[in-house]
C-alpha cells in the first residue's frame, strides 16, 4: 500500500501530466470505484479543466475549474497511468480520463479497494473521510492536543501511530523506523510518552517523511509512483523488515513481533520499553557473583528467579533422572540425578555436555515462561547463565550482564571448590559472554567490594522501577 511519501510522489507527477487539461469524457469501467453516484461524477466533470493538486494524508485532492473538486484514495493498488489515446487501457482500468491533448489518465485498481469521489472546494475538507484525520507530522506544532488525545489511551504508541485520526500519514514502515529513531519500544503504552518523546516523534517522523518524499517514496513490492520514477527510500530504512540483521548502534540482533496484528521490527536495546512488566535477564561467567546480585535484587523487592534453582529442583525429579540417563548412557548410584556423578561422566565425556543441555534447556525456558507470565510483581529478574547461547535474551526488557576479572574469579572460585578453578580456562571459553558484552542494557564490573556491588544494582534498578512508572 502506497504511504504518505509515495502518495505525495504521486501527486507531483500527475499535477504534471493533469494541469491545464480538459476533461473531454470520462470512461467509469467500474462502478464502485466512484463513491457517490458515477453518472454524477461523469456530468458534473466532463468539461471540467485541471488545475491543481494537493493531498491531505494518503488522499490525493484534484482541483478543477467551478470549484470542482476530486477525492482519490488508492488504498492497496489503486496506480494511475497516462497513455496516448492510440494505446490500450492498463489492464485494470476502472475509470478513464479522456484529455484534450490526445492523451488519457487511467486509474487502474486491480483490487479495487481505492475510490474516486466528486465533491468541490467548499465540501471536500468537511468529508468525513477527510474531516476526521488528524494532523500530518509536518503541521504539528504543539504536541499538547495530542497528548491530551492519548492520555487515557492503553494502546501501544505503535497502534496509535498508525491511527490515522490522531495523526495522518504514518504507516508501519515509517512508524517502525520513527520509533526506532526516537529510541521507544512500539508497546509502549501511548500514554505514557512524554512530552519531550512526542517532540521526538514528530521531529523524527518529519525528517524520515521528507527523505522518502526527497527520494520519491519506497516503492515496495507491486507499488510503483509513476512512470519512469522509482522510489529510493528503501536504500534508507533502517529497521523496517530487517528482522535479524544487528543494530549498528548497540550490536544487538532485531526483534521482531506483532503488535495490534501489524508486523514490527524494533531493537530490544535501543528501543527501552515503558509500563509494567519489566523483565530483567541477568547472566555472567561463573563465580562473577550472579547469585549475590539476584539476591541483592530480591532484598530490593524485585521478583527473582535462578535457572541453577529450576535445574535443582529438576534434577530431584525421577523422570528427569532417567532421561539423562538414557541419553548420556550412564547409571545414577541414586533414583534422582546424583550431581557429582554427573559432572565427573562431563569431564570425562565433555561432548556430553551439549546433549545435556538439550534435555535440561528446554525444561528451564518452560519454568521461565510461567513465571514470567504468572508472577504478579512488576519486576522480576531471572538469572540464566547461558542467556545467549540458549537464545533466551528476547524474553527480557533488559539484560544485565555481570562480568568480572580472572583474577578474581579464581580467588572466588579457589574458596569454593578447586576441581572447577582448575578448569577456569576451558569454562570461560565456553561461555559467550564476552562477545555478547555489547548486548548489555547494563554491564556490571564485579570486581569489589559487595556494597560497590549493591550500590550499581540499586542504581540499574531505580532506573527500571522509573521506567515502568
Ligand atoms: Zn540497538
Amino acid at each position: 500500500m502506497p504511504e504518505l511519501p509515495e502518495v505525495e510522489t504521486i501527486k507531483n507527477v500527475l499535477v504534471k501530466i493533469v494541469n491545464g487539461h480538459k476533461i473531454n469524457k470520462i470512461d467509469v469501467y467500474r462502478k464502485g470505484t466512484i463513491e457517490g453516484d458515477a453518472n454524477e461524477f461523469i456530468k458534473g466533470l466532463t468539461g471540467e479543466t485541471f488545475l491543481s493538486m494537493s493531498r491531505i494524508g494518503k488522499y490525493l485532492i484534484f482541483h478543477l475549474t467551478n470549484d470542482k473538486v476530486i477525492v482519490s484514495h488508492l488504498r492497496m493498488e489503486g496506480k494511475y497511468y497516462e497513455f496516448d489515446e492510440s494505446e490500450n487501457d492498463s489492464k485494470y482500468a476502472k475509470v478513464v480520463f479522456h484529455l484534450d491533448n490526445g492523451k488519457k489518465l487511467c486509474y487502474d485498481d486491480s483490487r479495487c479497494f481505492g475510490i474516486l469521489k466528486l465533491s468541490n472546494e467548499k465540501e471536500y475538507q468537511n468529508l468525513e473521510m477527510i474531516s476526521k484525520l488528524g494532523p500530518e507530522p509536518f503541521l504539528v506544532k504543539d504536541v499538547t492536543p495530542i497528548m491530551k488525545q492519548v492520555s487515557k489511551v492503553k494502546k501501544p504508541i505503535k497502534t496509535t501511530l498508525l491511527d490515522q485520526t490522531i495523526i495522518t500519514g504514518l504507516g508501519n514502515i515509517y512508524v517502525d523506523e520513527t520509533l526506532y529513531a526516537s529510541h521507544i519500544h512500539p508497546l509502549t503504552p501511548a500514554s505514557l510518552i512524554t512530552k519531550k518523546e512526542w517532540e521526538e516523534i514528530i521531529k523524527n517522523s518529519v525528517e524520515i517523511l521528507n527523505i522518502a518524499i526527497q527520494m520519491g517514496g519506497s516503492t515496495i513490492k507491486s507499488y510503483h509512483p509513476g512512470k519512469d520514477i522509482d522510489g529510493n527510500f528503501q536504500t534508507r530504512i533502517k529497521i523496517y523488515g530487517k528482522e535479524g540483521e544487528s543494530c549498528p548502534t548497540c550490536g544487538h540482533t532485531y526483534r521482531f513481533i506483532k503488535v495490534g496484528g501489524r508486523g514490527t521490527t524494533f531493537c530490544p536495546i535501543c528501543q527501552r520499553k515503558k509500563g509494567a512488566p519489566h523483565n530483567i535477564g541477568l547472566t555472567g561467567k561463573i563465580a562473577s557473583g550472579k547469585s549475590t546480585v539476584l539476591d541483592i535484587y530480591k532484598n530490593l523487592g524485585a521478583a527473582t528467579l535462578s535457572s541453577d534453582e529450576i535445574v535443582k529442583d529438576l534434577y530431584q525429579k525421577e523422570e528427569v533422572a532417567s532421561l539423562i540417563e538414557k541419553t548420556l548412557k550412564i547409571m545414577f548410584s541414586t533414583k534422582v540425578v546424583n550431581k557429582d556423578e554427573l559432572r565427573n561422566h562431563l569431564l570425562i565425556n565433555p561432548k556430553d555436555k551439549r546433549k545435556l543441555e538439550k534435555i535440561i534447556h528446554p525444561l528451564v525456558e518452560k519454568e521461565i515462561v510461567r513465571f514470567l507470565s504468572e508472577e504478579k510483581n512488576p519486576i522480576r529478574v531471572v538469572e540464566v547463565p547461558l542467556l545467549f547461547e540458549s537464545k533466551m535474551d528476547h524474553y527480557f526488557d533488559s539484560i544485565v550482564v555481570i562480568d568480572v576479572d580472572e583474577k578474581t574469579q579464581l580467588e572466588r572460585l579457589n574458596q569454593r571448590n578447586q576441581k572447577t578453578a582448575l578448569y577456569l580456562k576451558e569454562i570461560n571459553k565456553t561461555n559467550k559472554i564476552d562477545e555478547n558484552k555489547n548486548k548489555a542494557t547494563y554491564l556490571i564490573y564485579n570486581n569489589g567490594t559487595l556494597s560497590d556491588l549493591e550500590k550499581v544494582v540499586k542504581k540499574s534498578l531505580n532506573e527500571v522501577t522509573d521506567l515502568i512508572k
